[in-house]
């Protein structure tokens, strides 16, 4: 990922459960938060590569609370980025679209934090509420300067989205949170196997994922399903280049065990 920027409102969350205004923090970075020392132990096997680097990255945040808030987007979006890059370039429609397609738009996801506290978890924080692809101009409508609550951090984030490569073969994603904004590229090859890169050929295929995209993405995200959402499309790649139909594990209540398995 490419870095993380902030905008105006926050509270600081837990890093391993999400929890508002957690009481500990990791005595060596200062800025993972905790609900309290079982918040912490169960947190430490992901917490223990971040610790340092994200100390590098965000001690340049002044506000304590404020940089709490960006380790919890970071934790949520590295989750995520695999199954938004694969739905963005889903959302691309490739095939129907010129060469310097993806040198010319972007996807960007806004992401609404959940109003149901008791489903806020690392993995189920927020709701899409809108994404797509956007032109690379209206970036600067999309991010307006008036949002951030740092001077210069505007001008910073637009130098950061216009460092990212500008390449028919790479998509660049913007997540847009009330919490932090980010920006990073994902080379197409590496979400998708190259035989399967026809697939938007077919109005009739697009029209099914648009589909997909409405019904079950976007519930998948909501209930924190990141395992159900990265099987689904590889389902119906599979299912469109090759006609065979997977069985994949993921989904409800086996994801949810999974997760706290993984804890
Ligand atoms: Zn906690
Ligand atoms: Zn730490």
């Amino acid at each position: 990922m490419s870095r993380v920027t902030l905008i105006s409102r926050w509270t600081a969350r837990c890093t391993n459960c999400g929890a508002q205004n957690p009481r500990l923090k990791c005595s060596a970075c200062r800025i993972s938060r905790y609900c309290n020392n079982k918040c912490q132990r169960e947190d430490w096997q992901w917490h223990k590569d971040a610790c340092k680097e994200h100390k590098e990255s965000l001690e340049k945040i002044e506000d304590t609370n404020l940089a709490a808030c960006v380790e919890f987007f970071s934790r949520y979006t590295d989750e995520w980025q695999l199954p938004f890059a694969q739905w963005g370039l889903f959302s691309t429609n490739l095939a129907s679209r010129n060469a310097t397609f993806l040198k010319q738009n972007f996807f960007a996801l806004l992401l609404e934090e959940t109003k149901d506290l008791t489903k806020f978890t690392r993995r189920s924080a927020f709701n899409v509420a809108v994404s797509g692809m956007f032109p690379n101009a209206s970036f600067e409508e999309l991010i307006p300067a008036a949002k951030y609550s740092a001077d210069g951090v505007h001008a910073e984030f637009l130098r950061d989205f216009e460092k990212l490569d500008k390449s028919p073969q790479v998509l660049r994603i913007v997540l847009m949170s009330s919490i932090v904004c980010t920006v990073f590229s994902v080379n197409i090859k590496e979400i998708f196997p190259p035989h399967t890169m026809g697939w938007t050929r077919s109005p009739s295929a697009s029209q099914y994922f648009k589909d997909i995209y409405e019904k079950e993405f976007k519930d998948a995200v909501a209930a924190g399903h990141v395992r159900t959402a990265l099987n689904r499309v590889m389902e119906l790649f599979t299912f469109i280049t090759t006609g065979e139909v997977l069985d994949l594990p993921g989904g409800g209540e086996s994801e949810d065990a999974a997760a706290k398995e993984r804890i």
